[in-house]
């Protein structure tokens, strides 16, 4: 028997998380939701198509009338015009409100699928089938649907619950070394704002996270969508605490796309949290300890704590120009030790470009 979690959405139950280790159990979800004898599209990338498309597809084809739309893998297709040629699939294919879209694949799948569903007939069902490490422990959960606009992240968007999230762990065993450690830097982060048991646990299970031990992994996800549950449940539209979940992401938004998106998602997510415990600890919040200790924490999973070339007046310009600013200021997320975060506006201009610094690789520290 599956296990499985839900998520409520202004106080009532909305969705569940089911936890599984294949794809036999879809097809009565779906029924149970009532989508037998509908239109059920599998929306999905080109890497994870040739992967599982068809597995799906044969797991759903009794449920109702199954088509696929395929667009090309990677963070620079999480655009308006790949939601635009959906929509134009959709209505080619006579797609009616009480239809039903499935995410299949990673955060950019997810994220897309779900705005082109808040969207489209002002609003279709969609469920997501997180294929990623980085969409099972964060973005599948939590209705954050949107696509990036002239390389801003995120810019467009909406929040837009999915009717169910199907994780089927052993797909991560295809997914490459690095986007298994990106993954794995949102559950870090998760760790460090919220549950300082569960960021002990992730340290004492170096080794076996990195082998991917299907144990191991059912509790790294379970415990990070807990985490995620608890907060979207209390602020799901981020008018609050909800925030948190952002630490890492103010400069690391802006590493990405000053890097032109050649970092992963986590990879960025990872310097960004580098840098906000440093600034915790300039802001006498975190000892140096702690600081030194959540920065080389990244290290043995593979995650980078320096990066070349940063130019910090851009990172700078470009963290303002992103989403999180309230009155002018930059709405940052600090921590006040292992497992509590804090939202801060206070942050000096002068004091990010010290952290910036911090993460930026120079000659000299290769010379050290
Ligand atoms: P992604 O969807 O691009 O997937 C990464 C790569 O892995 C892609 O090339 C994909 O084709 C491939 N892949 C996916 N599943 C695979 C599998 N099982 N085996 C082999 N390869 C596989 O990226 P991601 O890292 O999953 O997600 C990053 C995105 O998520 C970003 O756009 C970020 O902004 C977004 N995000 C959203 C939220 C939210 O709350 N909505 C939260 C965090 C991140």
């Amino acid at each position: 028997m599956a296990e499985r979690m839900t998520v409520s959405y202004q106080k009532k139950p909305c969705y569940d998380i089911i936890f599984e280790t294949n794809f036999d159990a879809l097809a009565g979800e779906l029924e149970g939701l009532g989508f037998s004898g509908r239109k059920l599209c599998i929306v999905t990338d080109s890497n994870v198509a040739a992967l599982y498309k068809d597995t799906v597809y044969e797991a759903i084809k009794g449920v109702g009338s199954v088509e696929s739309y395929v667009f090309p893998a990677g963070e620079e297709h999480k655009t308006l015009d790949t939601v635009r040629a959906l929509y134009a699939f959709l209505i080619e294919k006579k797609f009616g409100r009480k239809d039903c879209l499935i995410a299949l694949g990673g955060g950019v799948t997810g994220d897309l699928t779900g705005y082109a569903a808040a969207t489209y007939l002002r609003g279709i069902a969609f469920i997501q089938i997180p294929t990623t490490l980085l969409s099972q422990v964060d973005s599948s959960i939590g209705g954050k649907t949107g696509v990036d606009f002239d390389g801003y992240k995120n810019m467009v968007g909406a929040f837009y619950m999915p009717r169910l999230v199907y994780m089927n762990l052993s797909v991560l065993s295809t997914l490459e070394p690095r986007q298994f450690y990106s993954g794995f830097a949102e559950a870090m982060k998760s760790a460090l704002i919220a549950d300082s048991k569960y960021y002990e646990w992730l340290i004492a299970n170096l080794y076996e996270i990195s082998d991917r031990e299907p144990d191991v992994l059912l509790e790294l996800v379970r415990r990070s969508c807990e985490i995620k549950r608890k907060i979207v449940e209390k602020d799901p539209t981020e008018m609050g605490d909800r925030a948190l979940l952002n630490l890492g992401h103010t400069l690391g938004h802006a590493i990405e796309k000053a890097k032109d998106f050649q970092l992963t998602h986590g990879e960025c997510v990872a310097l960004g949290c580098v840098a906000a415990a440093f600034i915790s600890w300039k802001k006498e919040l975190l000892s140096m300890e702690e600081y030194y200790e959540i920065r080389d924490m990244f290290v043995p999973f593979n995650l980078p704590i320096s990066v070349d070339d940063l130019e910090p007046e851009r990172i700078l310009a470009l963290t303002k120009s992103d989403k999180k600013m309230e009155n002018d200021r930059i709405r940052f997320i600090l921590l006040e030790k292992i497992g509590k975060a804090v939202v801060d506006i206070s942050v000096t201009d002068d004091q990010i470009l010290e952290a910036i610094g911090e993460i930026n690789f120079t000659e000299e520290d290769a010379h050290e």
